[in-house]
């Protein structure tokens, strides 16, 4: 059985470790093609000298026992439980994210936050007279915070990060992004001392779910732990700078043309974006659209920039980046000693100022911000890069999820090759999500094959 694995990312790569570990057919081989000249895709760690950067902080959240015993299996002590807590510039003012009800009120002025309380209030006597309907981002932050607090800090900083209105936005984004599902609920978990709905039932919790792992040397571990299995097999072919640019129907299975090359494939696990896949087919557009980042990697001449605190998100609009990330907070092998790094994410959603910046220009715009704060002096910035990376997040408008079901409907004319991963699907899936979704597309791939052999 040969199986084409497009991308290289964690989901690519996973699949591919699970795939030559769980399948016993004697004619297995697998190919990975992945257009970067690396592996890892956006859970790589850059190094530049003795500095290891990931791309923006990643951190492992998994609450799932088999994905636990996989890394601790294959990571060993680097599986490292860690607890940090990160920050949100709010009207100029370091608060703990996510924000807490106290720390929103010590963010604003005594009026404002009066007002923002008046229109928590009205948000809840609402509540008892009609059923919330969360037709967008923006109505889940007003039926559960009140307008007031959208106006304040949810719409700028959401209009900030995606580049679009609120309104535009599909509420899922509030249900997987907000740290506090209302106010409402912190105020009965701190005040009256109950367990939320979620802790009964025994789902998992986003109040209590505040476990981090993070790998000595980065994110990047988690891929070398994957991958280098791999490559120590027979079976398996790493294609590097293998851009794939067309796939068609080869008898019953699929050519994959790639880097100048053809793989024939009886089965593809695709974690490539589904909307490149469509149109690689010849399939109608469902119209999904991505955000892209520009990443500056900074090396800086001091000890600690932030501290302790491994990330600060700059909700307001007085700096064009959205959040810098300290690799040294996470695990002090990230930058040699005295010495540290910032890793600054710069969002950009279409032809903006942003995308059109240089180098020099996100470097000015990031020193000059952070000394806006008192965080950093000029003479203290060192060497630097800038990593370019399209699609980054899957930008979720409101109806996206019809558009996902009709991209995936339209590829079950192709039962030979699965969607999978963050892109693949277009879910907003993180590192665990990805490799629990490649262990899925390995069982259905495996399933399908027995099927085949038994019809
Ligand atoms: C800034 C940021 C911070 C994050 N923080 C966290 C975190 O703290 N914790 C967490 O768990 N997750 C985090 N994530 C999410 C995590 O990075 C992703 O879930 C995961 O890396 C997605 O893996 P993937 O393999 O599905 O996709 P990708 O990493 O996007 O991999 C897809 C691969 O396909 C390749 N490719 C694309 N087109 C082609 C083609 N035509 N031919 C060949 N190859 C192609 C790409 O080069 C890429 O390598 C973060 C993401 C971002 C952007």
């Amino acid at each position: 059985m040969r199986v084409v694995i497009l991308g290289g990312g964690i989901s690519g790569i996973a699949a591919a470790h699970l795939l030559l570990r769980e399948s016993d057919a004697p004619d297995l081989r697998v190919d990975l093609l992945e257009k970067r000249g690396f592996a890892g895709g956006l859970c790589t760690t850059v190094s530049m000298g003795d500095f290891r950067f990931d791309l923006g902080p990643h951190n492992i959240h998994s609450t799932d026992a088999w994905f636990d015993a996989l890394m601790r299996e294959l990571l060993g002590e680097q599986y490292r439980s860690r607890s940090y807590k990160a920050k949100v510039v709010f009207r100029n003012k370091f608060v703990p994210y996510p924000m807490e009800g106290i720390d929103v009120l010590r963010g604003i002025p005594l009026h404002t936050s009066l007002a923002c309380a008046g229109s928590f209030l009205w948000s809840r006597v609402e509540s008892l007279f009609r059923e919330w309907e969360d037709e967008d981002f923006e109505r889940f932050i007003v039926n559960r915070f009140g307008r007031r607090m959208y106006e304040v800090f949810f719409g700028p900083f959401t209009e900030k990060t995606w580049g679009v209105p609120g309104r535009l936005l599909s509420a899922d984004l509030g249900r997987q992004r907000v740290g506090i599902f209302t106010l409402w609920d912190l105020f009965k978990r701190t005040v009256l001392g109950m367990k939320p709905k979620a802790a009964i039932t025994g789902e998992e919790d986003p109040f209590l779910n505040q476990r981090t792992i993070y790998p000595d040397h980065g994110s990047g571990s988690v891929i070398s732990a994957l991958l280098d299995p791999c490559l120590a097999d027979p079976r398996f072919g790493l294609h590097l700078s293998s851009e794939v640019d067309s796939i068609e129907r080869d008898g019953g299975g699929y050519a994959v043309s790639a880097g100048g090359k053809v793989f024939g494939a009886d089965r593809c696990l695709s974690s490539i974006p589904v909307m490149d896949l469509l149109r690689m087919l010849r399939l109608p557009d469902p119209g999904l659209r991505c955000i892209s980042t520009r990443f500056l990697l900074l090396k800086v001449s001091r000890e600690s920039v932030f501290g302790t605190t491994p990330w600060i998100y700059f909700s307001d609009d007085r700096t064009l980046f959205n959040r810098i990330s300290e690799p040294r907070s996470m695990s002090p092998l990230m930058s040699p000693p005295g010495a540290t790094s910032l890793c600054v994410e710069f969002t950009t959603a279409g032809d903006d100022r942003v995308r059109r910046a240089s180098g020099e220009e996100l470097l000015d715009w990031t020193v000059s911000g952070l000394a806006g704060y008192g965080l950093l002096r000029p003479s203290e910035a060192g060497e630097w890069r800038v990593i370019d990376w399209e699609n980054t997040y899957p930008l979720r408008l409101v109806g996206y999820r019809e558009s996902v079901a009709a991209a995936l409907e339209s590829l079950s004319g192709h039962p030979g090759i699965i969607p999978f991963g963050r892109l693949g699907r277009f879910e907003y899936l993180n590192m665990d999500h990805c490799v629990l979704d490649a262990r899925k597309a390995v069982a259905d791939l495996l399933a399908g094959c027995a099927a085949g052999a038994g019809a």
